[in-house]
C-alpha cells in the first residue's frame, strides 16, 4: 500500500497558507520586541532611580502648607495619614518611577505619634527629601519640633512622643545594621541644609547615643 503524504486529504481551504504563517510570525516577533523594549526601558529608568543607602537623614513633617487645595483632607494642619503627604509630594512633583510604581512621598519612612512606622518609598529607591543627600534614607516624624515655627505647640505636635522615639531608634538600628551605616552618616536635615527641620526639640544627642 503506498504511503500517502501527511497532508493528503486536507482541503485547500483548511491548509495554512505560507503567507498567513509569515504574518503570524511577524506579529509574534513584533509583540516580543515590544515586550523586550518595554522591559529594557523599565529596567533603565528603575536602575537610574536605584540607590544603595549611604546614611540616614531625620526630618519632622511640620504642618501641611496651603499648597493642598482647600477641602482636601489635610489642608492647613498636620496630616494624620501617609496618603495626605503622598498627595502633597505628588503636587510638588517629587514622584519617581521605580519597578512598576510611581512613588510620590519623598521619604522612605514616616513615623506617627503613636509609634506606627509606615513605609514611603522602597529603601533602594532614590529619595526626594534632602538635596544632595537623596541616596540617604529619609525618615520623617510627624510633628513640628521647632520652637521657632511651632512655639506654642498649637500648630502640631511640639516634641516627639516616647513611642515615636522608640520606633525611630529601633528602625535606625535595623537600617544601620542592614547597610553598615556609620554614625558619621546619620544627620538631621538641618545639618545638611538651611532648614529648621527637625527642630530644636528633637533630642538628637539622646537619639545618637541610643543607636550606637
Ligand atoms: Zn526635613
Amino acid at each position: 500500500m503506498p504511503i500517502l503524504p501527511a497532508n493528503r486529504g486536507l482541503s485547500t481551504a483548511s491548509r495554512p497558507k505560507a503567507q498567513d504563517l509569515s504574518s503570524n510570525a511577524i506579529a509574534r516577533l513584533a509583540i516580543a520586541g515590544l515586550l523586550v523594549a518595554g522591559f529594557v526601558i523599565l529596567w533603565a529608568i528603575s536602575y537610574g532611580n536605584s540607590i544603595t543607602p549611604q546614611g540616614i537623614v531625620i526630618h519632622h513633617s511640620s504642618v501641611m502648607p496651603a499648597i493642598i487645595p482647600p477641602g482636601a483632607q489635610a489642608y492647613g494642619r498636620t496630616p494624620s495619614d501617609l496618603g495626605a503627604w503622598d498627595e502633597f509630594h505628588r503636587i510638588r512633583g517629587f514622584g519617581v518611577f521605580y519597578w512598576g510604581h510611581f512613588y510620590h512621598l519623598g521619604y522612605h519612612y514616616m513615623i506617627f505619634p503613636d509609634g506606627t512606622v509606615k513605609p514611603g518609598r522602597p529603601e533602594h529607591c532614590v529619595g526626594a527629601h534632602a538635596k544632595g543627600f537623596n541616596s540617604y534614607l529619609g525618615i520623617v516624624l510627624v510633628g513640628d519640633f521647632s520652637s521657632k515655627s511651632n512655639p506654642t505647640g498649637d500648630e502640631a505636635l511640639a516634641r516627639p512622643t516616647a513611642e515615636q522615639m522608640r520606633a525611630l531608634v529601633s528602625l535606625s538600628r535595623q537600617l544601620r545594621h542592614r547597610y553598615s551605616i556609620p554614625m558619621s552618616h546619620i544627620f538631621r536635615h538641618s545639618d545638611i541644609a538651611r532648614t529648621l527641620c527637625p527642630g530644636d526639640r528633637f533630642p538628637y544627642g539622646e537619639f545618637l547615643r541610643q543607636i550606637q
